[in-house]
């Protein structure tokens, strides 16, 4: 079966895991460097961005992740793991000393946090997503203080929109009513990079995941034909 880690220094690693075995994939969850060796895919959860650029660059797992994405590793990262790949991040947090969080990038895409505003904190909805394996049907989203993608570039191909009110996120509140709805981007592919802003691990969605592991797969095929 492929191996798929999950980065474990905070965030939703157990739902992941469920997922990956319940396709037939081997799951494990990546706290060390030794961890990363031996995986075919690395799945990075939701959880809060800030944080886990802290413990991933602390745990010395920042380094060798992006050497392994520059190579073509596959890395599925959902919400806070699509602002982890996220080349920009519009919004960047910065610690008490003023220095902005990091990430590992690899995505060339302008990510913006917690982008939907007070009033849609969390909600759920029905997209249409392009590539899903199977025969379609809407995915059931779930959004959690969930980020947008501002900007794609050229490598980047758009799987997913939802329409959100147009007012940037400060301007939230009761005067949004009224608001132009937009479309923004939540799922994206760049090569061997899969980013959603929300989380198809807590609604019984597999789909999103049977994606992450054809594109694993397809990686193994290549790599054995070239050898
Ligand atoms: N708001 C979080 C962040 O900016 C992401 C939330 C999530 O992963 N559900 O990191």
């Amino acid at each position: 079966p492929v191996r798929v880690g999950v980065l474990a220094v905070q965030g939703d690693v157990r739902e992941h895991i469920r997922v990956v075995e319940k396709l037939g994939g081997s799951a494990a969850a990546v706290r060390r460097p030794g961890e990363l060796a031996d995986l075919d895919g690395l799945i990075i959860p939701g959880g809060e961005s800030t944080t886990m650029d802290k413990l991933t660059r602390a745990f010395e797992l920042a380094e060798p992740l992006q050497e392994m994405i520059r190579g073509g590793f596959p890395v599925y990262g959902s919400c806070a793991g699509m602002i982890m790949l996220a080349d920009t991040i519009a919004d960047a947090a910065r610690d008490l000393r003023g220095n902005p969080q990091q990430t590992l990038g690899g995505l060339d895409i302008v990510v913006r946090r917690n982008a939907f505003g007070r009033q849609r904190e969390s909600f759920e909805t029905d997209l249409d997503f392009a590539q899903l394996p199977g025969n379609g049907g809407p995915v059931r989203a779930v959004f959690i203080r969930a980020p947008w993608v501002e900007k794609v570039g050229e490598s980047v191909q758009t799987l997913a929109q939802v329409d959100a009110p147009d007012t940037p996120p400060a301007e939230h509140g009761a005067e949004q009513a009224g608001a132009r709805a937009v479309a923004r981007i939540v799922a994206v592919r760049s090569g061997n990079l899969l980013a959603t802003s929300f989380h198809p691990e807590v609604t019984g969605e597999h789909r999103i995941h049977e994606l992450f592991l054809s594109m694993i797969a397809k990686r193994r095929a290549e790599h054995v034909g070239a050898l």
